[in-house]
């Protein structure tokens, strides 16, 4: 223990020296700020999951500063605990010193893509993702259509009837797939939607890029519960993907060229705020700055870009609800989305929106704050750990009798939809706005 605790203090005293340089790596002065209290140890879901210290944000930080000192190697072993972190950022909520643990990992992952050299098929699967997919609508486009027909035509179902898919080691991460909208929502860009009665904001929706093709009917809730409540909705187009799972997998060149073009199409236009139903990308587009160095014109465009931005319920808790809401007498409990609460420090806002519907019974769900195993892209890389925090998580949900379970992030509305249906919960799962437009629905 004197051993680790010496060798703790050395690593956060020197200056690094690895070679390592440029802004894609972890800054000193970022790291420096951890005392390696180990007060962030029980909040972490991977050190609660094995109750190793490589596996917790004290570790993972300690190892951060060793490989940036050139104390520890680059290699297979950093790489292993870097890719096993959620970035849920439940480390940064419970931090005394304000160690800003999500720039630090990411910027970490950054430094992983630079100068190691992964496994073949892995970065073949990466570039592809990355690099050849996420940037591209038109791609993402006609990948969904064949998916549609995968998962429309019966195909889904002899895939995983005849044990093809287990047979191809497939099975779990086939039914975290998301389902493939009949209609994209592409349509909408470039579209302006009036708000009802008298204007009271002139607000733009980001779009996202998958949510484009599997989460069209969440935006048109967020649009017609944004427009009953006097504000006038444009779709921008031009916009493009947040870069949040490029950003997350350390892919920073795209995740830049991506916030480049969002940040031209947003700050073009004339918008009292930007708004977005995801929560992962929200905290990406507020985090911009992240992505260049001070003083360049894009860390400025990012810095004015950051005051406009907004979760959709962030904003529409501030501003008020206006539309007349009926009653819908249901239980329901919500789960905090990882990087609304952790990472842009929304815990409130949802929930009053959820208290504003009369009639409904909000419920907390034990452990709220501890990460469903969504994670961006964590339930497809490391499918066996995000199913383990999935079962946790279902427990608690079950155990709410809440036959509806609410958040506030496509990515957790999937994993939790997958969850009931493999733990037989029956639960539904929804964001906060479709709830909303449901109360709105039935004033219709
Ligand atoms: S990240 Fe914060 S809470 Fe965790 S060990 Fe460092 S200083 Fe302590
Ligand atoms: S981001 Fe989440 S998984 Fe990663 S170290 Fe922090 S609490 Fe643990």
């Amino acid at each position: 223990m004197a051993d680790r605790v010496a060798s703790v203090e050395q690593a956060t005293v020197r200056e690094p020296h690895s070679g390592f340089s440029g802004v894609d790596i972890p800054a000193y002065d970022d790291y420096a700020h951890c005392v390696h209290c180990g007060l962030c140890l029980n909040h972490c879901p991977t050190y609660k999951l094995w109750g190793l210290e490589a596996d917790s944000p004290r570790g993972r930080i300690r190892q951060i500063i060793l490989v940036d000192q050139g104390r520890l190697p680059l290699g297979d072993s950093f790489v292993k605990h870097i890719d096993q972190c959620l970035d849920c950022r439940a480390c940064e909520t419970a931090c005394p010193s304000g160690v800003e643990y999500g720039k630090l990992v990411e910027a970490a992952r950054a430094q992983i893509n630079q100068h190691y050299e992964r496994p073949f098929f892995s970065r073949l699967a990466r570039n592809f993702v990355f690099r050849d997919l996420l940037p591209y609508p038109r791609r993402i486009e006609i990948l969904a259509r064949l998916l549609y027909l995968y998962q429309r035509t019966g195909l889904q179902w002899i895939a995983r009837a005849s044990g093809f898919l287990r047979l191809l080691g497939l099975a779990d991460r086939e039914k975290l797939l998301p389902p493939i909208d009949k209609t994209f929502f592409y349509a909408n860009l470039g579209r302006t939607f009036p708000a009802a009665g008298p204007r009271r904001a002139r607000v733009a929706l980001f779009a996202g890029c998958v949510a484009q093709v599997s989460f069209s009917a969440l935006h048109e809730a967020t649009i017609r519960v944004l427009t009953a409540n006097g504000c006038e909705v444009i779709v921008p187009a031009g916009q493009t993907c947040c870069g949040a799972l490029a950003a997350h997998a350390g892919v920073r060149d795209v995740a830049r060229s991506l916030a480049r073009v969002n940040l031209d199409v947003f700050l073009g236009g004339d918008f009292d705020a930007v708004l977005t139903n995801a929560a992962g990308c929200g905290s990406t587009l507020k985090e911009y700055e992240h992505l260049f160095p001070a003083g360049t014109t894009e860390h400025d465009k990012a810095h004015e870009f950051r005051k406009k931005m907004r979760d959709v319920t962030e904003f529409l808790a501030d501003f008020g609800l206006t539309a007349h809401l009926t009653a819908l007498p249901i239980r329901v409990t919500y789960q905090d989305s990882c990087h609304l609460l952790h990472g842009q420090k929304v815990r409130e806002a949802p929930r009053k929106l959820l208290r504003s519907i009369p009639g409904l019974e909000l419920v907390e769900m034990a452990m709220a704050d501890y990460c469903c195993g969504s994670a961006g892209s964590y339930n497809v890389t490391e499918t066996q750990t995000s199913l383990a925090l999935l079962s946790e998580k279902m427990k608690h949900a079950r155990a709410t009798n809440a036959p509806v379970i609410v958040t506030a992030n496509p990515g957790c509305l999937l994993q939790m939809r997958a969850g009931a249906e493999i733990h037989g919960t029956g639960q539904e799962v929804v964001h906060v706005m479709e709830l909303l437009d449901r109360a709105l629905v039935k004033n219709r």
